[in-house]
């Protein structure tokens, strides 16, 4: 089976309002075993509705549209239904009477230009909806070629299109399949590591056709090995993952930092609590991500206790105190630098650990990805580490901060040993 997802107004292809309920719908559809082929965008317009209407019904067997259920005179879903189905709008006196209800409960009368909401294309269901006045029409419609398609338009209100999605359009798809076949999917995160080298270590698991098959996708230097498993129930799928997961546990060991939405900080604040220790950071490259990502992870934790943001030389000269010249002799950028900081600021700081990320060094024509330096102190050592400045620049930020959590986390393992 397969299906297309339509959504409906102005706001969204005037690129006013991001489309996120096509996104949803396709991932929740993905896992109820429908592959949806086309994604359809269109304006509050009648004839450019039926006529996205008109070639969805003839090239899918199911299509779930959002929004344009409303009042409003741009609210043209119900019409262009009814024209593409070839039905009359017919009033159904029981939505008509929930409508008015939902307005008593407000003291308000209900405004006549609610009443389309209780207009339905004759021959179809009605998908309550407990949340808001605009039901859903649920109909199905012949096609040329034979055979309907099942066609499901939902309010654009997201809290209101996933609650009637879950309650009405979900069971009624899985109930279309002969043999349901469910989709999860599982994701392993790993850092560290370049793609094509995690690829390698993973002995043939991201082969086509494989089952259950492993995708691999990287975003800002943070590799996600996507697991996705098909089965008649959702234990079935996850009996199946199990095993692949634990491959690629096997092959890439300490690479693999956690699982799912897990971030390195999550990862490094589980480490921190669990060895009741704590850490504080510096950051003279990296503008305060390692400190608004480990204070989101260890929200209710004392495992961080804060960091320092440097901006400017004289900063970095306050922080290093007696120390200051090493600015001038070894330079701001210094393995130097950055290692006295770490010490100094774990002393002061009284945490057991500290993690700085030094200046980045200006690009220049002879050198344009010179090295920077990062580093960590520990109760009993001080350990730096240089990386290059590579990439696109919306890159670096994010991956030195990332290659300085991952050093502290390898630490905590134990792996640095
Ligand atoms: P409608 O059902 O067309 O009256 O839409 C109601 C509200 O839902 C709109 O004002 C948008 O804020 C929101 N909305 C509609 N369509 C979408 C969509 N595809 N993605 C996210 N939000 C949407
Ligand atoms: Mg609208």
């Amino acid at each position: 089976m397969i299906a297309e997802v339509i959504s409906i107004g102005d706001e969204l292809t005037s690129g006013q309002r991001l489309d996120t309920n096509s996104q949803w719908l396709s991932e929740r559809l993905g896992e109820l075993g429908v592959r949806v082929m086309y994604h359809s965008t269109v304006a509050d317009d009648l004839a450019a509705n039926v006529a996205v209407f008109r070639h969805a019904v003839q090239r899918a067997d199911i299509v779930v549209a959002s929004g344009g259920l409303g009042p409003t005179a741009d609210d043209l879903t119900r019409e262009a239904i009814a024209e593409v189905a070839g039905k009359p709008l017919i009033l159904d006196e029981a939505s008509l009477e929930y409508i008015r209800g939902l307005f008593a409960r407000f003291k308000r009368d209900m405004p006549e230009r609610n009443r389309v909401q209780a207009l339905f294309p004759e021959g179809s269901q009605i998908i309550f909806n407990p949340n808001g006045t605009a039901p859903g029409i649920w109909i199905d419609i012949p096609r040329t070629a034979g055979g309907v398609c099942h066609v499901f338009a939902l309010p654009g209100v997201p809290a209101e299109l996933f609650e009637m999605f879950k309650a009405t359009v979900a069971p009624a798809v899985l109930s279309y399949q002969d043999v349901p076949r469910l989709i999860r999917h599982y994701r392993v995160k790993v850092f560290g590591a370049g793609e094509s080298h995690v690829e390698q270590m993973l002995p043939d698991l991201i082969r086509r056709g494989r089952e259950p098959s492993v995708g691999i996708t990287v975003s800002a230097a943070t590799i996600t090995l996507r697991i996705t498993a098909s089965g008649a129930t959702p234990e079935e799928c996850l009996a199946m993952i199990d095993p692949t997961v634990g491959t690629i546990r096997e092959c890439l060991g300490n690479l693999v930092y956690g699982d799912e939405d897990d971030e390195l900080e999550d990862a490094v604040v589980r480490l921190l609590k669990s060895h009741s220790k704590t850490l504080c950071t510096v950051e003279y490259a990296t503008a305060g991500i390692m400190a608004e990502w480990l204070s989101r992870a260890s929200a209710r934790e004392e495992c961080y206790l804060g960091g320092h943001v440097i901006r400017s030389t004289a900063m970095l000269e306050s922080e290093l105190g007696d120390s200051a010249s090493l600015i001038q002799s070894a330079g701001p950028s210094s393995r130097e630098v950055v290692e006295t900081l770490a010490s100094i600021c774990r002393a002061r700081s009284g945490a057991d650990y500290c993690l700085v990320v030094g200046p980045f060094p200006e690009p220049t024509a002879a050198d344009p990805a010179p090295p920077y330096h990062f580093a960590l102190a520990t109760p009993d050592k001080i350990m730096v580490k240089a990386s290059n400045m590579a990439g696109h620049n919306s890159i670096w930020l994010p991956r030195a901060a990332k290659a300085a959590l991952n050093l502290l986390r390898l630490e905590l393992l134990g792996a640095m040993h």
